[in-house]
């Protein structure tokens, strides 16, 4: 059975990842940091339907938590053998109102907790010269997005991590790649109205707004046997963006 880190696991993207990789057999450590009811209630849905879960809170924008959080990881099993960076923030705002708190946050959240937690993971992997990392980055980390500086910054970061990261650690049998999702419909998107939304979903070749569930089944592929000669690979998933 692998055991399978999800960092921000209480909602969207994480969640649907979360009852993917346990539905599949793996005993999911699901992550969260502020919605502990959405997590316990996650975690009640799958340990019903006999599955191996584990919740772990931790803000994973903190270092220190981060290494706390792998503590009590190892304190039940030897290592992580998936690890799926995903939590993270956005943030909309104009360039010159983003605060230096504001920026410190958005990289603290999205590009330090791939860090982190990529740091904590990789010993036991290097060790057992075997390990998936999934990083979810965004389409915005690619091309932009107006009045998300920061957020964009960030994800490209991501994006660039995974490439150094995978050419550093390649020969350990580990591979690091990257998802750059479109637009999915989660809790990211409140701020959004119906027209905005229609209008993002005309942008797509499809003319739909993808759901949790299309990202978690890319990043349950790049953590499979199949996916084992792809790496340092940005693989976008937004319906023809
Ligand atoms: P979401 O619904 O807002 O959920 C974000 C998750 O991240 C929550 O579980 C949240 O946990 C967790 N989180 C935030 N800060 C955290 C921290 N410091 N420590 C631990 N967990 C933290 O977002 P989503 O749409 O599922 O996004 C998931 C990933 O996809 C993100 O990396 C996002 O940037 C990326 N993405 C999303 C879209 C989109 O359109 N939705 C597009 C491109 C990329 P708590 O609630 O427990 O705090």
């Amino acid at each position: 059975m692998r055991n399978v880190l999800i960092t921000g696991a209480s909602r969207g993207i994480g969640a649907a990842c979360a009852r993917l990789f346990a539905e599949n057999g793996d005993r999911v450590f699901i992550n969260y940091c502020h919605s502990e009811n959405a997590a316990r209630s996650l975690f009640d849905e799958l340990k019903d339907k006999g599955r191996e879960v584990m919740l772990l809170q931790a803000d994973v924008s903190n270092s220190g938590e981060v290494k706390k959080m792998f503590n009590v990881i190892q304190s039940q099993v030897r290592g992580i053998d998936v690890l799926i960076n995903n939590a993270a923030i956005a943030q909309t705002k104009l360039f010159t109102d983003i605060t230096d708190e504001d920026w410190r946050r958005m990289i603290d959240t999205d590009l330090s907790s791939v860090f982190f937690c990529c740091r904590a993971a990789l010993p036991y992997m290097i060790q057992r010269k075997s390990g998936r990392i999934v990083n979810i980055s965004s389409i915005w980390g690619q091309v932009g997005g107006s009045c998300e500086v920061h957020y964009s910054a960030a994800k490209a970061g991501v994006i660039g991590l995974t490439k150094a990261l995978a050419m550093e650690v390649g020969l350990s049998g580990i591979t690091v790649n990257c998802i750059d999702p479109g637009v999915i419909k989660t809790d990211m998107l409140s701020s959004y109205t119906e027209e905005d939304l229609k209008v993002l979903a005309d942008q797509t070749s499809l003319g739909v707004l993808g759901t949790p569930e299309d990202i978690a089944h890319a990043a349950f592929f790049l953590s499979s046997p199949e996916s084992s000669f792809i790496t340092g690979h940005t693989l976008s998933v937004n319906g023809g963006a």
